[in-house]
């Protein structure tokens, strides 16, 4: 059943949004539940881990507490205390997206922490495989979160990031429902332009959906999360690690095929179906009617559309992976989609298109496009008897004022 969100009265768009929640919610649990492996930002992390141990250790298992090679982008000098954590602002599935301003000269950041113990955790009951590291290679794009520098205690790893405040492309995407072509062309070659480079340096993302697109201050696209980037796959490598966000899976990715780079062609299908209708293609409440629809019922596509745009999704969303638009040449196919025509791919890059819609935000503190779950988590007692984070809430209140509620000890 295809859920009736043509409806525009606002009383069937709150419904249909609590649906697609709800279906989200149960496809992730649906997915956790039959024991299928869910790749994360952990797996490459567990490869650094287990790289990093001395020789005379490696025949143990590694422990929460080894020491990560954590790259270039390590500073061993950095530390916990250096930032006052103000908020939690997203949540993945091994740690937390803080907002933290750093003390010695008040640069906001958005630090991801992830727990080792979790890491290995996973490691252990899924035999995660060891694979090379996004980190330790130079990836620097527009369109892709900055990573500044990492650093780690005995339980935690800390990445400082960017801090993007635009909001997630999928918060704006369900308070308008979807985006006309022009605004949905723009995010899609801003997000098509970021994987062809990561295609260029033999990475593919694999996780692409909207929760990922973030969008900067000046309504640019920038993507987060690397943790399902694989690399090191070469034009006709494939592999059949099963990755990737279910209402997004690409037909191989379902039926544990090897897949390869063509799979971000695919969700850079679903991503841009989503932006113009409204919800996943092939989607269903009913997850393996859903599942069913992705392997075999063909693209529906309804309402009054430019024949470009059906052309591409068309493509994007073919079933056959080889088949599929960006199989053969991969990025330069889509580029020279005639949906993509009106985009100059040099000013795209250099940022020298105004982006169709501006967030608004008055500065760097202002959260007002943060899904208010995550800004409004409740402060732990614990955080009064302990003197860096006691420190850290009271600085932090003249830039937050209006919020009341700060990470928990936990969390940092
Ligand atoms: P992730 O674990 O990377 O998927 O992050 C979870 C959520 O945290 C994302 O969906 C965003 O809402 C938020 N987030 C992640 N990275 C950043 C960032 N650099 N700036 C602001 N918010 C972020």
């Amino acid at each position: 059943m295809y859920v009736a969100w043509m409806e525009p009265s606002s009383t069937a768009l709150g419904k249909t949004k609590e649906l697609i929640k709800q279906g989200r919610e149960r496809i992730g649990q649906t997915i956790k539940a039959s024991g299928s492996r869910l790749c994360s930002y952990a797996e490459r992390v567990v490869f650094l881990m287990d790289r990093s141990r001395s020789p005379d250790k490696s025949t143990q298992p590694p422990t929460s507490t080894d020491n990560i090679n954590l790259g270039p982008s390590a500073n061993p000098n950095a530390k916990p205390t250096d930032f006052d954590f103000l908020k939690v602002i997203g949540k993945g599935s091994f740690g937390k997206v803080l907002l933290a301003k750093r003390k010695c000269d008040g640069t906001f950041y958005a630090v991801k922490v992830l727990h080792k113990k979790t890491i290995l955790k996973k490691k252990e009951q899924n035999h995660i495989m060891a694979e090379r590291n996004v980190l330790l290679k130079n990836v620097k794009h527009p369109f892709l979160v900055g990573l500044h520098y990492s650093f780690q205690t005995s339980e935690k790893l800390y990445f400082v990031l960017d801090y993007v405040n635009g909001g997630e492309l999928f918060f704006h995407l369900q308070r308008e429902r979807c985006f006309r072509e022009p605004r949905a062309r723009f995010y899609a070659a801003e997000v098509a332009s970021a994987i062809g480079y990561l295609h260029s340096l033999n990475i593919i993302y694999r996780d692409l959906k909207p929760e990922n697109i973030l969008l900067d201050c000046q309504g640019h696209v920038v993507l987060t999360d690397f943790g399902l980037c694989k690399e090191g796959m070469e034009q006709e490598e494939t592999t059949s690690t099963f990755c990737g966000t279910p209402e997004y899976l690409a037909p191989e990715v379902l039926k544990k095929q090897p897949y390869d780079r063509t799979v971000d062609w695919w969700c850079l299908g679903a991503v841009l179906y989503e932006m113009l209708f409204g919800l996943p293609p092939f989607y269903s409440r009913d997850v393996s009617q859903m599942y069913d629809n992705i392997l075999h019922k063909p693209l529906h596509i309804q309402g009054s559309k430019t024949v470009a745009a059906c052309d591409i999704l068309q493509g994007l969303l073919h079933k056959d992976q080889k088949r599929r638009l960006g199989a053969k040449t991969d990025f330069l196919e889509i580029k020279n989609h005639v949906f993509f025509s009106p985009i100059n791919w040099d000013d795209l890059y250099h940022k020298r298109i105004t982006p169709p819609f501006n967030p608004n935000v008055a500065g760097p503190a202002d959260l007002r496009h943060f899904d208010p779950e995550f800004t409004q988590e409740a402060i732990s007692t614990s955080i009064t008897h302990t003197p860096d984070l006691a420190a850290s809430s009271s600085s932090a209140s003249d830039a937050f004022l209006g919020f009341s509620y700060a990470p928990t000890e936990e969390d940092i």
